[in-house]
């Protein structure tokens, strides 16, 4: 779907063509890489200024040089972060979601309730990665991911160092777009070096004595892998859920949105008035989780909107 060969005399024949249509498979500043035909073409964004992004099917007229974008079709299955500055889409058109995490000290579920989340479509599959699975951990860790797979997600357990599970990933990943996210720290950089040759992406030192962590960018990385293309997202230490309602983040918690159509309640937040389906049909540890992000949510909300620290008092 998308090669990774790049056959430049097909630029010339595109050339000629006045428009065509293509896939961006690559973001760089201004401008944005095309796929146009099995060859990469360079080109600009649209006059409107829309930000191209990874995945978008877009229009290309060649009439311009370098080549100019000029329309971008409807997204759908889309990753976003969702920042203060508002959504931000990362992907569109993705197949699946793949959230990274580890056997050691533990995948933190309520950054995968979050990653999911900012999925803005319940038809995108939902891969989770359990990595450092050559662990003794491993055992207890698969099991926190139990609830995830009743809804759907599917775990792969992995380790680069045993090494584990490379292949069934490997044939996971072999089609279509994928998004790979996680906590910084948990290997993701180590599986992309060991399945894609040449991918040198570095990797990190888990051990942090400053406690800030690494600079990170915002910037995916794009691999070509086999017939599909990863999507390579910063690892994070927090992640965002700005820009959405409490009542948008109640619709779309994983698990909730079955339920909620039978809650009595207009814009309920679950959260333990009487007669409300999800407090009732959902697992009570999701149930728990929803009122620990809530929780988190608000208290974040509430940080951002403070004042900034008050100037301290000077002696007269
Ligand atoms: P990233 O921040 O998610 O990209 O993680 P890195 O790939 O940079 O790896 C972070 C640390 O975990 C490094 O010290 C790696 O050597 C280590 N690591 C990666 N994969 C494994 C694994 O399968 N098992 C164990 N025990 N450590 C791993
Ligand atoms: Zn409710």
């Amino acid at each position: 779907m998308y090669p990774a060969c790049q056959p430049r005399t097909r630029v010339a024949i595109i050339a000629a063509m006045s428009d065509s249509t293509g896939v961006v498979v690559e973001v760089h500043g201004m401008l944005a890489t095309v796929l146009v035909d099995g060859a990469r073409v360079r080109c600009r964004p649209p006059r409107d200024r829309t930000t191209p992004v990874i995945g978008d099917r877009v229009t290309v007229d060649h009439g311009e040089d370098p080549p100019r974008i000029t329309s971008i079709g409807p997204r759908e299955r889309t990753y976003q972060r969702l920042s203060v500055s508002g959504p931000t889409p990362v992907a569109t058109h993705i197949e699946r979601l793949v959230i990274v995490t580890s056997a050691f000290p533990g995948p933190r579920l309520g950054l995968i309730d979050r990653m999911w989340i900012a999925l803005d479509d319940p038809a995108v599959q939902v891969v989770l990665v359990l990595n450092k699975c050559e662990l003794p951990s491993a055992a207890d860790s698969v099991k926190d991911l139990d609830d995830f797979v009743a809804l759907g997600a599917e775990v792969i357990q992995t380790s680069t160092k045993a090494p584990l599970g490379l292949e069934l990933l490997g044939e996971r990943l072999s089609h279509g777009l994928s998004v790979l996210a996680g906590h910084s720290g948990v290997g993701k950089s180590s599986l992309l070096n060991a399945l894609v040759p040449g991918a040198r992406v570095k990797v990190g030192d888990v051990h942090d004595p400053t406690g800030k962590g690494r600079h990170t960018t915002t910037v995916a990385t794009v691999h070509p892998y086999r017939d599909g293309l990863l999507v390579d997202t910063p690892g994070v230490r927090a992640f965002a859920l700005d820009g959405l309602s409490l009542e948008g983040l109640a619709e779309r918690f994983p698990g909730f949105r079955e339920p909620s159509e039978r809650c009595h309640f207009a814009g309920c937040l679950h959260d333990g008035e009487e007669g409300c389906a999800v407090v009732d049909e959902a697992p009570p540890e999701r149930v728990q989780r929803w009122l620990a992000l809530l929780a988190s949510v608000r208290e974040e909300r509430v940080a951002a909107r403070a004042p900034a620290d008050k100037p301290a008092r000077r002696p007269r």
